[in-house]
C-alpha cells in the first residue's frame, strides 16, 4: 500500500514491514480483515495514513471487521499483462465495498476459494452488488493477500 513492493515468483507483493500498514498484513496471516480507524473519532480509512483526514488527529488503531462486502464494480484486465497474470487472463479484478464499513473499498480478486486461480471465476458472471467475503492467500512466508469469493451458504 506504500507503492512499493517486491517480486516472488512473478508476482508483485506489498511490502509488509512499513510501519503504517503492517498491521493489515498482520492481521491477514491471522485471518483477520482490519481497517485502520481513528483514534479519536473513530472514522475508519483506507489505505491507512498518518493523519485523519476527518479531525486530524494522529492517533490511530486497528479495527476488525467482518470481511464481507459487495461488489461495488469490476473489470476485466488486458494484455500487456507481467507475466504471472497473463499466465492466468482472462480474470476479474473487482472493487469490493465492505458491509460494515460503507464507503470503504477494497480491490482484490473474487476468486472460488483461498487455492483457486485468479481465473476461477468466470467474470460474465460477475453482478455488480452481489455479496462477497474475504479469503485469505498466503504468497510468501510474510505475505498474505485477501482476495473474495461468494459465500458459500
Ligand atoms: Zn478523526
Amino acid at each position: 500500500m506504500a507503492g512499493d513492493e517486491k517480486m516472488i515468483d512473478g508476482w508483485p507483493l506489498p511490502v509488509t514491514d512499513d510501519p503504517l500498514d503492517r498491521e493489515f498484513y498482520r492481521a491477514a496471516r491471522r485471518g483477520e480483515l482490519v481497517i485502520q480507524a481513528c483514534g479519536d473519532c473513530g472514522k475508519l480509512r483506507f489505505p491507512p495514513r498518518p493523519m485523519c483526514p476527518a479531525c486530524q488527529s494522529l492517533a490511530q488503531r486497528w479495527q476488525v471487521l467482518a470481511g464481507r462486502g459487495r461488489v461495488w464494480s469490476y473489470t476485466v484486465p488486458h494484455p500487456p499483462l507481467l507475466p504471472v497474470f497473463n499466465a492466468q487472463a482472462p480474470y476479474n479484478v473487482v472493487v469490493v465495498e465492505l458491509d460494515d464499513a460503507p464507503g470503504i473499498r477494497l480491490v482484490g480478486n473474487l476468486v472460488a476459494g483461498t487455492e483457486a486461480p485468479l481465473n476461477s471465476v468466470d467474470p460474465a458472471t460477475i453482478r455488480i452488488g452481489e455479496p462477497v467475503e474475504a479469503v485469505f492467500v498466503a504468497m510468501a512466508e510474510d505475505v498474505t493477500l485477501i482476495r473474495w469469493r461468494r459465500p458459500l451458504s
